[in-house]
């Protein structure tokens, strides 16, 4: 294999099929410049992702920070209805839908140079993180990638929210939502990942509101920066956005994407199933750190099962 070469879209949609498989490191071909507001401090930013050698993670480097802000469970320093990374005082907000994105796509590698204090919302969704780096280009990088198989289920609770990771040949994730609104209400799924479902099916997905909690939201300096552009927002009965829904069940879609963004920061992918029930930012970073010091319930492996072609499906 050459040291890089360009992964086309085409083979993202059709590399991986059942089989015992272990894959290379990933960045990006090229830089990808990301410009918007922050969906809570209202803030704009330009983000520039950059490739990165291999074994180097995901770091942040935010404009006027002194350390670079490694994306792990140790530098989550506020999880209140977003994601926030800090190192040493310098803050990253709202991290979550780009994580996702790259989590979605496999990259491993990546600065990502910014010069406000948030991430950009865009469209509420990974969509527009996973055009951009699929426009760029995946770079293949000459070391294997490190999986956390799971080989002991492991069960937490944390309130009403409750995640299971169970041994598993692949990469699942059941997701379950309890919301008592008309259009929410009890909701569960099931993604076997792969890149290509994963673009098709969660990354366009947005975050979503309750109209009666934006002005709370608001009273705490937060969703300064949201709007019926990058966040659907219900009333008691409806969906307050003119162009509706981009899927019947987004707002599950969407918990999965959260969900899929917080749990990359464990630094590996998980080779297992897991199953979450009514989580949020708080209980996903719980989960994630309480998952990495139960050492008994995984092992690091290379080697895994790809199952193809992947499908959603419904409880
Ligand atoms: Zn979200």
């Amino acid at each position: 294999m050459g040291k890089y070469f360009k992964y086309s879209h085409l083979h993202l949609a059709h590399t991986l099929h059942n089989t015992l498989m272990m894959r290379y490191q990933r960045t990006l071909e090229k830089e990808v410049l990301v410009r918007g507001v922050g969906l809570h401090t209202g803030d704009q930013a330009a983000m520039l992702l950059k490739p990165a050698p291999k074994d180097t993670g995901i770091i942040f480097f935010a404009k006027g920070g002194e350390a670079p802000i490694n994306a792990n469970v140790n530098a989550v320093c506020d999880t209140a209805f977003s994601t926030t990374l800090g190192m040493n005082g310098t803050k990253v907000k709202t991290v979550e839908h780009l994580l996702a994105a790259l989590s979605g796509l496999g990259i491993d590698n990546l600065y990502v140079e910014i010069d406000g204090p948030e991430v950009p919302i865009l469209d509420g969704s990974s969509k527009h993180f996973v055009d951009s780096i699929v426009d760029a280009g995946i770079a293949i990088q000459p070391s294997k990638r490190p999986y956390l198989k799971i080989i002991k289920p492991f069960v937490f609770k944390d309130g009403d929210a409750e995640i299971t990771a169970l041994p598993y040949e692949g990469r699942r994730i059941s997701y379950r939502i309890f919301y008592p609104h008309r259009l929410l209400g009890k909701q569960e799924m099931t993604f076997e990942c792969g890149e290509d479902l994963f673009i098709k099916e969660i990354a366009p997905a947005r975050t979503f509101g309750f109209l009666k909690d934006v002005q709370y939201l608001r009273t705490l300096g937060l969703a300064k920066g949201g709007s019926l552009e990058n966040a659907v927002i219900l009333n008691d009965t409806e969906v307050l956005n003119a162009s509706g829904l981009r899927f019947k069940d987004e707002f599950l879609r969407h918990k999965l994407l959260d969900f899929i963004g917080d749990l990359s920061l464990m630094g590996f992918p998980v080779e297992g199933h897991m199953k979450a029930s009514r989580t949020g930012h708080t209980s996903n970073l719980k989960f994630a750190k309480a998952l990495l010091a139960a050492s008994d319930c995984w092992k690091i492996a290379y080697d895994r099962i790809e199952h193809g072609p992947a499908d959603l499906k419904y409880a």
